[in-house]
């Protein structure tokens, strides 16, 4: 749906400001505590705790979504794409904060259906959203989401040591074919991950394995990745079939899997570590390789034959 009216009847400018937000209240309807928990005051007053965890993301129009997106895919695509990051931390998410660019010809009927598919979203995975910000823009409409969680035990990026399993959930690749609008965040595998010792390091994968894999590497480790393992999703094959590039690397490259990424302590059973796994989730989970000392003379990630994976870089942002 186009985000735009077509004349001023049905924008956001027939409104104006505070009509507007009264609108943006009626349309979070319960996802939004009364003030003031929520909106209607210069800051949120929180009746729990607001946890340990704290990020940000965002999402823009031509580059996250465009005119053929469900409004409401948008606006849960907002608040998904925050829930991984608190996923991939072995959090649960508590508040949420909004803040909106929204030029004047902003539809307010694309509006509503954006704001009712990020109040299902808040709803469906229990984030209170407790207020934000509007402010007119000329580029747009584009938004930014800030949210808080909670994990006792966060699951961080350089924790991985030598001779850990590298693991990763679902399959990968062909995102753009509808999964980075449609995907479950991974949180209920991140609360289990944290909860156990072996599970040493974890990242959502969101630019892509190919990039993603690299900022578990801190100095000193390297990985050696069974490029055969890596688990290619029908949609990575089918992109490659129009693409003229293999499925692999799709599943490298393409980004937006939303998947968890993560390394297991090497000494530990790996067939014990998966009947585990498969007694709690249905997710797939696939070993594609192990962690290791990083030799200078070699690239950070090889193959197992100990040549440089190919074509292994992911999406990189603000490259020309
Ligand atoms: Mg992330």
């Amino acid at each position: 749906m186009r985000p735009f009216a077509d004349s001023k009847d049905g924008s956001v400018a027939a409104l104006g400001e505070v009509a507007l937000l009264e609108k943006i209240r009626l349309w979070l309807g319960d996802a939004m505590p009364p003030a003031p928990e929520g909106m209607g005051d210069d800051c949120a007053v929180l009746s729990r705790p607001a946890g340990n965890l704290l990020a940000a993301d965002s999402l823009l129009y031509n580059r996250h979504f465009d005119d053929r997106t469900d409004p409401a895919r948008a606006g849960a695509k907002l608040l998904l794409r925050n829930l991984s990051d608190i996923a991939a931390m072995g959090g649960e998410p508590r508040y949420a904060v909004m803040s909106a660019f929204l030029p004047p010809a902003t539809s307010l009927a694309w509006l509503e259906n954006f704001c009712r598919g990020l109040a299902a979203c808040a709803r469906e995975f229990a984030t209170a959203l407790a207020g934000g910000d509007l402010t007119e823009s000329t580029e747009g409409p584009g938004f930014s989401l800030a949210i808080t969680g909670n994990a006792d035990r966060p699951l961080l990026r350089t924790t991985g040591q030598p001779g850990d399993r590298l693991y990763v959930t679902g399959a990968l690749g062909g995102s753009l074919r509808g999964h980075h609008l449609n995907f479950v965040p991974r949180l209920p595998e991140g609360r289990w991950l944290a909860a156990r010792p072996d599970v040493r390091a974890c990242i959502d994968l969101t630019d892509g394995l190919g990039k993603d894999l690299h900022a578990l590497l801190r100095d000193g480790l390297g990985a050696t990745l069974d490029t055969a393992s890596v688990p290619l999703s029908a949609a990575a094959r089918e992109t490659a079939r129009e693409s003229g590039r293999s499925a692999f690397w799709h599943a490298c490259n393409d980004g937006e899997d939303y998947e968890l990424l993560f390394t297991v302590d090497g000494n530990a059973d790996p067939a014990a570590f998966m009947r585990s796994w498969r007694a709690v989730f249905d997710v797939s989970l696939t070993c594609i390789g192990k962690l290791r000392t990083r030799d200078p003379a070699i690239q950070p990630v090889t193959d197992t034959a100990g040549h440089p994976v190919e074509d292994f870089s992911g999406y990189t942002h603000l490259r020309t």
